[in-house]
This record gives C-alpha cells, sequence and structure tokens, in this order.
C-alpha cells in the first residue's frame, strides 16, 4: 500500500521504517527541512535502537522515501498523522501541527484519502479532524475518512514494540476503513514480515498481538487512560517507597512480591526520580483538563502529578542530607535522557535534578552515553564529560539519574578511586546497596535503608 507519514519525530519515524519494513510504500515528511536533510543524506536525526538497520534496508529497497513538503504526503492513499501534540501553558495538549497538517491534507489532495491519527490526541480530537477536512477541503469535494491509531511504543525499544505490540487499537466508523487498517498491520498480526530481531525464523507464537477495533472517541480515550495509569503506577510505587524508607522495609522486595500478582503486574513499580518525558507527564496534564473540561473531578490524576514533581525535591533533599552543604561543590550527574536507551531529554527528570542542583549553587559535570548532544542545547551552563568515569573525576557526589545498563557495569574501584569522596545517590535503584557498599561507597537510594549510618553483611541483608 501507498502510505504517507507526517512528522518524522520518534513516532513518525519508526511508524515509515516500521510499515516499510513489513512491505508498504512508504514516504516520510516533516515540516523541518534539516530533519529531512539528515534522512536523505543517510542519516538518522535520532537514537533508536534497531530504528538504523531497518531505515537502511528500507532505503536500500525503494521502499521510504523523505520529503520536507508535507504536501507532498498527499500522494499516500493512507496518511499517517505523527507530529507533535506538546503541552500548552495551561496543560492542554497543543493540537496546532494537527489543524494545520488537515488544511495542508485537504487542500493539496487531488484523490480520496484515510487520514489515520497516531500522534496522541484527546478524545473527540477525530472528530474535529473530520470537520476541518471537510471544511478544508470543500472545493475539491473528496471524501475523507478518519481513523484513530493510537502509539503505545517506549522509545528504547520502539522499533521491537512497534512490529510485536501487544495490541493494536484501531478508532474506525465503517468497515473500509476497519478492512484497510488490517491490510496495513496484517504483516505484523500475521507475523508474515521479515523481523529484524527473529530472521530467518519467525517472530515467536507468544508475540502475536490483540486486534482491536473500537470507535474513535473510545481509541482517543484508551491511550490516554492507559499512559495516566501507569504514570499512577509510578506515583504510587513512590509513596509506597518514601513508606517503606520510613519504616526499614525495602522496596525492591516489597514491590517484588506485590507485582507477582497478575491483577497489579510487576512493571512501573520502580520507584525513584519520577516518570518524565514526551509522553507520560503531557498526557496527564491533557487528560485531567479533559476530565475537568467534560464535567468528571478526576483529582486522583492531579495527585498523581503533584506526587511526581516532589521526587526531585526528595532527591536533592537526600543529597542534602549526604552532603551537608550543596553550594560550592562539584557534582557527577550520570545520565542526563528521560530514560535508559534513548537520546530525548524533553522533560526528563534528569534536568530538572540538574536545573535543582545549579539553583543550589553546585558545580554540576554531566555524562550520557547518548543524550549529551541533546542535553547540551537544554543545559549549555554545565561541564559535559566523555565517560561516566570523568564525570566522577573530583566529584563530591555521583548521582544516577537514568537507568542506563552501562552505569551497572562501572568498575566501581576505579570509579572511588578518581572521587573526592566516595558518595553516590542513586535515584533509580540501579545499583546493589551491597555490592556498592563493599566497593567502600557511602549510598543513597529510595525506598532501601541508607547505607551511611546502617551495615550490610556479606549476603545483603541488613545488619542494624
Ligand atoms: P517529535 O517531536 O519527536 O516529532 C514530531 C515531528 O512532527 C517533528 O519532527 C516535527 O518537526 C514534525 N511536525 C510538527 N508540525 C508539523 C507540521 N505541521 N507538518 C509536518 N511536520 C510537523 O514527537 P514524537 O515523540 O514523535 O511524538 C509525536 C506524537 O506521538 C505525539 O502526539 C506524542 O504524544 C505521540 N507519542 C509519542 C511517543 C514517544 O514515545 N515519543 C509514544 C507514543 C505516542
Amino acid at each position: 500500500m501507498k502510505i504517507s507519514v507526517i512528522g518524522t519525530g520518534y513516532v513518525g519515524l519508526v511508524t515509515g521504517g516500521c510499515l516499510a519494513q513489513i512491505g508498504h510504500e512508504v514516504l516520510c515528511t516533516d515540516n523541518d527541512a534539516s530533519k529531512i536533510g539528515i534522512l536523505n543524506d543517510g542519516g538518522l536525526p535520532i537514537y533508536e535502537p534497531g530504528l538504523e538497520k531497518i531505515i537502511d534496508q528500507a532505503r536500500r529497497d525503494r521502499r521510504l522515501r523523505f520529503s520536507a513538503n508535507p504536501a507532498d504526503a498527499t500522494q499516500g492513499d493512507v496518511i499517517f498523522i505523527c507530529v507533535g501534540t506538546p503541552p500548552l501553558s495551561n496543560g492542554d495538549a497543543d493540537l496546532s501541527a494537527i489543524d494545520h497538517v488537515a488544511r495542508t491534507i485537504a487542500t493539496e489532495s487531488t484523490s480520496p484519502k484515510l487520514v489515520v491519527e497516531k500522534s496522541t490526541v484527546p478524545a473527540r480530537t477525530g472528530e474535529e479532524l473530520k470537520r476541518a477536512l471537510s471544511v478544508y477541503g470543500r472545493k475539491s469535494n473528496l471524501k475523507f475518512r478518519v481513523a484513530s491509531n493510537p502509539e503505545f511504543l517506549r522509545e528504547g525499544t520502539a522499533v521491537d514494540d512497534f512490529l510485536h505490540p501487544d495490541r493494536i487499537v484501531v478508532g474506525a466508523e465503517d468497515e473500509q476503513t476497519e478492512k484497510q487498517m488490517k491490510d496495513i498491520y496484517r504483516p505484523v498480526l500475521e507475523r508474515s514480515f521479515t523481523c529484524p530481531f527473529h530472521a530467518p525464523s519467525a517472530c515467536p507464537a507468544d508475540l502475536q498481538p490483540s486486534w482491536i477495533v473500537t470507535t474513535i472517541n473510545s481509541a482517543e480515550l484508551i491511550k490516554h487512560a492507559s499512559n495516566s495509569f501507569l504514570a499512577l503506577k509510578i506515583s504510587y510505587a513512590n509513596m509506597v517507597s518514601d513508606l517503606a524508607e520510613a519504616l526499614g522495609a525495602d522496596i525492591k522486595e516489597v514491590m517484588q512480591a506485590v507485582g507477582l500478582d497478575p491483577r497489579i503486574g510487576s512493571r512501573f513499580l520502580n520507584p525513584g526520580l519520577g516518570f518524565g518525558g514526551f509522553c507520560l507527564p503531557k498526557d496527564l496534564q491533557a487528560f485531567v483538563h479533559l476530565a475537568e473540561r467534560s464535567g468528571v473531578d478526576f483529582t486522583m490524576l492531579r495527585e498523581v502529578e503533584r506526587v511526581n514533581k516532589k521526587r526531585i525535591n526528595r532527591f536533592i533533599e537526600k543529597t542534602r542530607q549526604a552532603l551537608w552543604v550543596i553550594k560550592g561543590k562539584q557534582v557527577g550527574v550520570l545520565g542526563v535522557a528521560f530514560k535508559a536507551n534513548t537520546d530525548d531529554v524533553r522533560f526528563s527528570p534528569a534536568v530538572d535534578l540538574i536545573e535543582h542542583l545549579l539553583a543550589e549553587g553546585a558545580r554540576v559535570c554531566a555524562y550520557d552515553p547518548e543524550a549529551m548532544e541533546r542535553a547540551r542545547a537544554v543545559l549549555p551552563q554545565i561541564e559535559y564529560k566523555k565517560s561516566a568515569y570523568d564525570a566522577a573525576e573530583d566529584s563530591e557526589a555521583l548521582l544516577i539519574a537514568t537507568e542506563w545498563d552501562e552505569f551497572r557495569k562501572l568498575d566501581w574501584d576505579r570509579i572511588r578511586d578518581v572521587m573526592a569522596r566516595p558518595l553516590i545517590i542513586d535515584g533509580r535503584n540501579l545499583l546493589s546497596p551491597a555490592e556498592i557498599k563493599a566497593h567502600g561507597f557511602e549510598y543513597y537510594c529510595f525506598g532501601r535503608p541508607n547505607l551511611a549510618t546502617a551495615s550490610w553483611h556479606e549476603n545483603g541483608v541488613l545488619s542494624k
């Protein structure tokens, strides 16, 4: 099928690359000419594991092209809208890019289109999109159908998530749309594409996604309800973590057992610096606003937001407790990306943390395996180091802000020897307290007893 994608960010580029990988002819467009320039020169404007491989293959097979003119998207029979929906200052989703794109599609099309919302939007946006397409396209009299197809991929595992989703949700209003969407996703549903992860074997049978067809309003609501629930889980885990800390329990032990209940599930129960990124914080805010406008009092989600915002303060408090005085001290920060395996620093708790440290008068040296370039654009005032060891050198504390696997495997004796003081404050509960203590560090984390005052036996059991 001839498919166009508008918006070649984290979602659009993965969508375009994966749709080409499963056999479609895809044109990706973006109004940011510099991104398209990088793509047309054979590069990638973002870091996403596995993406380079499939995009290179699709380029070679001539199944994937790029254009800096979004109007070219009207060459496709189906157009996926993947533009950003950032938060407005009042927390609502900014839908101006969707509106802009609708206008372009309506005025530039010369044949009927199926327009698919993949961007995350509040419920009822599909109705507005349909109206915009018919108003701006009134001169051509073309038929535009609209579908909602919310995206659940996670940065860091986006290609895998797209090709092996647990569910594909399609909001459709007619059978033709439903059938067209199923034809697009058939190779994923039947696991009949050449998989970059499993070829030459077929993808395992347990990776069969559920195919869910709903109304457009329901599909839009599913995305916001899912993300808000994930945010709620994280804030809940953080509150239990604070309680565990106060009561001398170990949050890892607690959440491991809690998560074994299939009604709860073990994921998103890790305490720490809280959630960030381009999805959870903004989607939560937009969802609360949507609820309020719809006359539904969703104060519970406001509390989820409030708990999350306070995580940084709590971490700074731990830092202050450990360092006594923060002002004038050099602090190393490991990780700037909002999570591991991405270069994305949008709404990153690590960025927030660094801003707080600077406000307290600390000198910050940071290192991130992939996000330094993007970090420099938002935090030009700190020092960026080439490695975790360089960030640790002469620092009075090393703060772990992103859960990169690389940080689990550092040579801790080397880190200890280059630091001004062997102190680690772990915002992601990444390290084993017993092991790090054995290397001679003072260690603070979330939801477990601090190792400044307590000591651990070699088998990891705390002695009082
Ligand atoms: P992004 O900022 O990385 O990409 C958006 C792209 O759209 C940019 O390249 C931008 O230049 C382009 N764009 C903006 N206005 C345009 C216009 N008028 N014409 C053409 N191009 C335009 O954003 P993203 O992370 O890819 O997210 C896109 C959408 O998908 C958002 O609604 C987001 O909430 C949702 N989403 C994101 C993720 C994620 O993990 N990033 C996951 C699921 C859903």
